[in-house]
């Protein structure tokens, strides 16, 4: 049974609460000077508000301790069109957001200019794939801390380290593989045939006449035409089956902690909006703010997350009128079962859904 340490939100912003609750999870794990810390993060989508905000990122980062000066903050470029598709714009938006400025640890994009550097990783007998695109950084850094929003998903039902993980540490390809079991579309409507996608597709996988198309058998699933297309007329196959999609999340997570070392797992149980933080702000939280847990174990971590969302009552303005003990996420998408990736990944190795909740103030003052 793995332990989970919780820090209620009305003791979160207690002088030393982040300290105590991180200090109960990296102790004995030394982060040496010469340590390149990548922490992982998610900056919010343009319009997004509900990400984890910098000043608690800082918080959990001046919480790990002085080891080092090399700890830099990290995510991945996307796979749609919007201001995370390639690094420039990606840096632009971090920035606005807070993140990345002279009194943070300094932004790096984890997957090279346009989602393409990244690093093969061979996946064990029994995976459904043979090899997993892990983005180069983070398999380069010497340690990773994990933050994570936990909240709903369009995909997934709900989102936190595992999602940040497997989706969140994939380069682009990786992203693909995952997200469609055949390759990019072209939306002809929206084509303007200029030829961009064919002249960087390194397979040319890709003619022009008068629309662009595409060859699947050729085609690789890179996904580099997806962030050259200044139309947004590539897009991805979204209608494949959701199991097969959680499978592959999954493993991809076994991948990304498999090459680099997690230190700890910290998720933020706040503003749990039904949608993940790639989206516009569209609907209220379901819950009101619950608080932060961390843990070395990501399965762990986030079935400990969904029983607390679950436990709790419905905020005021939820958008679904689910009471204490219902599942919030469930009732807001009741065709998606979130809890498949936690029972895959346990399966898998990556943990146990079997945990002991430690609140953390509670316990120090026994
Ligand atoms: S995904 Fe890659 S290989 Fe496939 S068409 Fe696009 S650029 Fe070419
Ligand atoms: S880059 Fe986009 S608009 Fe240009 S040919 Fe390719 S799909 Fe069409």
């Amino acid at each position: 049974m793995s332990k989970v340490f919780f820090l209620p939100i009305d003791k979160a912003s207690m002088e030393g609460g982040f300290t105590k609750l991180l200090s109960k999870i990296v102790s004995g794990k030394r982060i040496l000077p010469t340590d390149t810390v990548a922490v992982k993060i998610h900056p919010g989508e343009e319009g997004n508000s509900s990400y984890v905000s910098p000043d608690n990122v800082n918080r959990v980062i001046e919480a790990i301790g002085p080891g080092t000066d090399r700890i830099f903050l990290t995510d991945t470029t996307v796979l749609y069109p919007g201001k995370r598709m390639s690094a420039p714009d990606y840096l632009h938006l971090a920035h606005e957001h807070g993140f990345g400025l002279p009194w943070t640890p300094p932004f790096i994009i984890a997957d090279g200019l346009h989602g393409e550097d990244e690093t093969i990783v061979k996946m064990p007998e029994g995976f459904q794939a043979d090899e997993a695109h892990i983005a180069s950084i983070i398999s380069n850094s010497d340690a990773m801390v994990i933050i994570s929003h936990f909240k709903g998903h369009l995909l997934t039902g709900f989102g936190g380290a595992l999602k940040n993980l497997g989706m969140g540490c994939a380069s682009r390809a990786g992203k693909l593989y995952q997200h469609s079991s055949v390759k990019p579309l072209i939306n002809t409507d929206k084509c303007s045939a200029c030829g961009i996608c064919a002249a960087h597709c390194h397979v040319k996988a890709i003619s022009i006449d008068s629309h662009a198309s595409i060859d699947t058998d050729i085609c690789t699933g890179c996904g580099e035409c997806l962030g050259r297309c200044p139309e947004g007329a590539v897009r991805v196959s979204w209608d494949q089956n959701m199991s097969v999609f959680m499978r592959r999340m999954i493993e991809y997570a076994y991948a990304a902690v498999s090459v680099s070392n997690p230190l700890l797992y910290v998720n933020f149980v706040t503003s749990v909006v039904p949608d993940c933080d790639c989206m516009k702000d569209i609907a209220p939280p379901l819950v009101d703010d619950i608080g932060i847990l961390a843990s070395a174990d990501p399965v762990a971590i986030d079935m400990a997350s969904l029983d607390l969302v679950t436990a709790a009552p419905a905020a005021k303005n939820s958008p679904v009128r689910a009471e204490a003990g219902i599942d919030k996420f469930s009732a807001y998408r009741p065709d998606i079962n979130g809890t498949l990736q936690l029972s895959i990944a346990e399966s898998l190795g990556l943990g146990s859904m079997e945990y002991e909740l430690l609140k953390v103030l509670e316990r120090d003052q026994q």
